[in-house]
């Protein structure tokens, strides 16, 4: 996510990092390079000219002059601004409100309403113990309605039936009054969108809107769309009163511009980032730790939230005390250290909020990354439990007999061994030196 901004940011920042003062050519050159870098990640363009004056100023300050560490300070100050412009803190959905909380749902076809729909379902059941039920008032397009009632059931949640030969205020009205006497605390209304705006799709929004009075208006867009995103938002934010924004699609999007732009333009927050098609990928957007990320610092408490969410903590445990002796790791704990890999969104998901991660090695990145997890894990379950702790008496015959097992080749199985025994180095590495050394490691 946001790889390109995140790139050409640390790289235009990187120029001040031998400067021993700042000075204001200095500073003029990085900035200049920053507005690119902006610009070319979509970010709006007035948003980007606020952002470059606020850093100016800023690090032209007499304080920062006066560091000792000037690019450092100016790093401080571009995340502090970028913070500021997201908006400063996590805004949290409210639903405080007397029950039913009717949280509505607006925006184009195709921006990911109906996923989003699910996912906040089941963010809410899961995370906050909600009892929770899904709508669709999507008449035109019964494919949608039958869309979200699977994913209701997926997620583990009521669904509200209606039918396309009603009108969707029926089915919404309806579906207040049945939340109401089901007690539910929240109500979420999948709208129907258009591929464009238009004046047809925004009446009805606004009569659902009247209908249903929501608590939370939730705009939803593909951040893909870049500045497309943020005229969008302004064209619904006119008619209807926005409280946020789900930004959807933010897995595949490179530049990140929506992202930077949405909140100046519109001053409605970013509430979610849609992070995936299943019905986990959607985190609560937290201004401060995208920041971090962008530039290179990190997310590490979004890592270590998801890792206290999806790993199972006494498996953690016992592998973690078999990194600290080096020694006893085998293909079990390989496999199993895949596992709670893949549930915590794969390699890609992981890597993506380590610190320092941008300076690896493109080389070595890929391999993380290319990992194809359920193969592997394939190949592991074909061994014998003698096997797995003893890879080394893994020969001819039974490789033959693994691969067989297991779908793949030989060649595949070789390459699953010789991978096991690159991370039994590392594990000893890092018992020995922590993660520094372990990612030296990697290299090689
Ligand atoms: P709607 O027309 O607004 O209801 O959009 P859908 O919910 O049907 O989503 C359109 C497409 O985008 C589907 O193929 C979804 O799987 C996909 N999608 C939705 N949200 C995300 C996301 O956060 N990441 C990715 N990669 N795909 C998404």
């Amino acid at each position: 996510m946001f790889e390109t901004l995140s790139n050409r940011l640390q790289g235009a920042l990187r120029t001040l990092r031998g400067e021993a003062r700042l000075t204001e050519k200095n500073i003029g050159e990085a900035l200049r390079e920053v507005r690119i870098a902006l610009l070319e990640a979509d970010v709006a363009l007035s948003t980007t000219k606020t952002l470059i004056e606020t850093i100016r100023t800023r690090a032209l300050g007499q304080e920062v002059m006066a560091t000792l560490n000037p690019s450092q300070a100016v790093v401080k100050i571009v995340h502090d601004t970028l913070v500021e412009t997201m908006g400063a803190a996590c805004d949290r959905l409210n639903l405080a409100t007397r029950p039913p909380a009717v949280v509505l749902l607006a925006g184009l076809q195709g921006s990911g309403k109906t996923t989003s729909a699910g996912k906040l379902a089941r963010l809410l059941r899961e995370r906050e113990r909600k009892k929770v039920a899904l709508v669709s008032v999507d008449v035109y397009r019964p494919a949608a309605m039958d869309q979200l009632e699977r994913l209701a059931d997926e997620v583990g949640v009521v669904f509200y039936k209606g039918s396309p030969t009603e009108s969707p205020e029926v089915i919404a009205r309806r579906a207040v009054d049945l939340a109401r006497r089901e007690a539910m605390d929240v109500l979420i209304v999948d709208t129907a969108g258009r591929l464009h705006i238009d004046e047809t799709m925004m009446n009805e929004v606004r009569a659902l809107h009247a209908v249903t009075a929501p608590i939370e208006t939730l705009f939803v867009v593909d951040s893909m769309t870049g500045q497309d995103a943020v005229h969008t938002a302004k064209a619904f934010d006119e008619a209807l009163p926005l409280t946020g924004v789900i930004l959807t699609k933010t897995d595949g999007d490179a530049r990140g511009g929506a992202a930077l732009s949405l909140r100046a333009v519109i001053g409605k927050p970013i509430k979610f980032l849609g992070t995936g098609e299943k019905t986990d990928g959607l985190e609560p957007f937290h201004p401060e730790r995208l920041a971090s990320r962008i530039l290179g610092m990190g997310d590490v408490l979004t890592l270590i939230e998801e890792a206290e969410r999806k790993v199972d903590r006494q498996s953690a445990e016992r592998l973690a005390e078999k990194f600290k002796k080096g020694k006893g790791f085998d293909l079990e704990d390989f496999r199993e250290q895949m596992l709670q890999m893949e549930r915590m969104g794969g390699m890609a998901g992981v890597l993506d909020k380590l610190p320092g991660m941008n300076d690896l090695p493109a080389a070595a990145r890929a391999q993380l990354q290319n990992h194809d997890t359920r193969r592997l894990v394939a190949i592991i379950n074909s061994m014998t439990p003698q096997e797995r702790r003893f890879p080394d008496t893994i020969r001819g015959s039974r490789k033959r007999r693994i691969a067989q097992g297991s779908g793949t080749g030989v060649p595949e199985v070789n390459r699953l061994l010789k991978q096991f025994a690159q991370a039994q180095r590392m594990m000893k590495q890092m018992g020995k030196g922590g993660l520094k050394r372990m990612l030296a490691g990697m290299k090689g």
